[in-house]
């Protein structure tokens, strides 16, 4: 979503004659577009804002903007640590950057939902993307959540579930397709909540997939208590929608996912599973998982660990449990610690790839549809691309592939995520 953010507000920063340049040292604007799921991820670019402040010694002129999650998080306790800052905009006040600029605004300028303040918020509700997306784009369906999952900092920074129209939705689609993309991924936090009138998310994948040019749609994220037979049905009936889907399972405990407030057991979860799998039975499958849950027990681990087993995940984003703070899971006594919560992560990661690399074997010989994105980031004369699952495919032979190609590839060898074919 924030990089989704990033491109809107880059877009608008070019049409109002801003240019990207490669080197901050020769910046006239700086801006870090934040996140805050995580305190790590917090405190990493506040390291890199305060360089950016240093910068500001040799060049006074220079603006300096934090946008996105942590600046409404922090809001202007953010000046305490770095009074060079001089526009801290929460993710609804962002796309009025260049607006504020112009304005004249600067030192301190702060504008977050969760403080009056004179700005209405503005979210790009009919976004016209202007600058090339290349091959792959993102456009959001909803902004906001409110499911409040007992770890999760996102509804206190981003706001209520606010639903975009299907009419602008369908629009930026038309526009980004007719710039060249080929391949979208419709992003919430939860898409299966999406509704406009009686359109239902499933719906608007079919609606999507009318569109020209369109050869790949995509989603993120799907939460396991709103998937519904429908959404399956709808996957394994429209050539587009890839066979890929990340339904976050969190824990395989169901007194941790209880305490989690997610609205599901494992019980549900897996019959879910079974069901998609019944429907669509190439399905990529993929989660998140979170270790070290205030109270989270070794039995409890044991079932997480257990649960993926049983499930065979393609792939699992793996983390560790972050306090947040305002969260209703920053009030459960948390005796765990860090040692415990690093243990429990490696062992799960683990389990975890050697649980994915076993599963990949079954790709081994078999065909796949690659839709090519680029030059391999280890050795630029090998193209990459991505399957139908979504997972990575590295393309030794380059001979007449171009970036934008659909092409059918024979697996050789395939590891944890990343599969290596021959195109045939
Ligand atoms: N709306 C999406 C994305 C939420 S953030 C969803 O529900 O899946 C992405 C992932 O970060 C979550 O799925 C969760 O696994 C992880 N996460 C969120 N808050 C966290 C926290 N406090 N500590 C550790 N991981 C967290
Ligand atoms: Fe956070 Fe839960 Fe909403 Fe995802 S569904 S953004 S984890 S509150």
């Amino acid at each position: 979503m924030n990089e989704y953010d990033s491109e809107l507000l880059t877009d608008q920063l070019l049409s109002a004659g801003w240019q990207r340049i490669k080197h901050p040292d020769d910046a006239d604007l700086i801006i870090y577009n934040t996140c805050s799921v995580r305190e790590k991820a917090e405190a990493r670019v506040l390291a890199h804002i305060m360089e950016s402040a240093a910068l500001k010694r040799q060049n006074p002129d220079m603006k300096l903007a934090v946008i996105g999650c942590m600046a409404e998080r922090v809001g202007k306790n953010l000046l305490e640590f770095c009074p060079q800052v001089d526009f801290i905009l929460g993710p609804d006040f962002a796309f009025r950057l260049p607006e504020l600029i112009n304005n004249g605004f600067k030192n301190g300028a702060v504008f977050i939902a969760s403080e009056e303040n004179e700005f209405l918020i503005i979210t790009p509700e009919s976004a016209s993307p202007t600058a090339p997306r290349g091959i792959s784009a993102f456009v959001a369906i909803s902004r906001g959540c409110e499911n409040y999952c007992s770890y999760c900092i996102v509804p206190y920074v981003r706001g209520p579930l606010r639903n975009r129209k299907v009419s602008d939705i369908l629009n930026e689609v038309h526009q980004l397709a007719s710039n060249g993309v080929k391949e979208i991924t419709l992003l919430g936090q939860n898409v299966n909540s999406y509704s406009d009138g009686n359109i239902d998310f499933a719906d608007l994948l079919a609606l999507v997939s009318e569109i020209d040019r369109i050869v790949r749609i995509r989603f993120t994220t799907s939460h396991p208590k709103d998937v519904s037979e429908k959404l399956f049905r709808t996957m394994a009936d429209t050539p587009q929608v890839c066979e890929n889907l990340h339904l976050p399972m969190q824990s395989g405990s169901d007194r941790i996912l209880k305490l989690m407030n997610r609205g599901y057991n494992f019980g549900q979860y897996r019959d879910s599973i079974d069901i998609a799998r019944k429907i669509i039975p190439e399905l990529c499958l993929t989660t998140d998982l979170i270790v070290g849950f205030p109270t989270e027990t070794e039995d409890d681990f044991q079932k997480t660990l257990d649960a993926i087993t049983e499930i065979e995940f393609d792939a699992a984003f793996m983390f560790r449990y972050s306090n947040r703070p305002g969260t209703a899971a920053e009030k459960i006594e948390d005796s765990l610690t860090d040692q415990i919560r690093i243990e429990r992560l490696n062992r799960l990661i683990d389990h975890q790839q050697r649980l994915a690399k076993k599963n990949n074997q079954r790709l081994v010989g078999k065909q796949v549809e690659v839709l090519v994105d680029g030059v391999s980031k280890r050795n630029k004369s090998e193209f990459k691309g991505k399957d139908r699952g979504g997972r990575t495919v590295i393309l030794p032979d380059s001979y007449g592939i171009a970036i934008g190609d659909i092409i059918n590839v024979r697996i050789t060898k395939a590891d944890s995520w990343t599969l290596f074919g021959d195109n045939l």
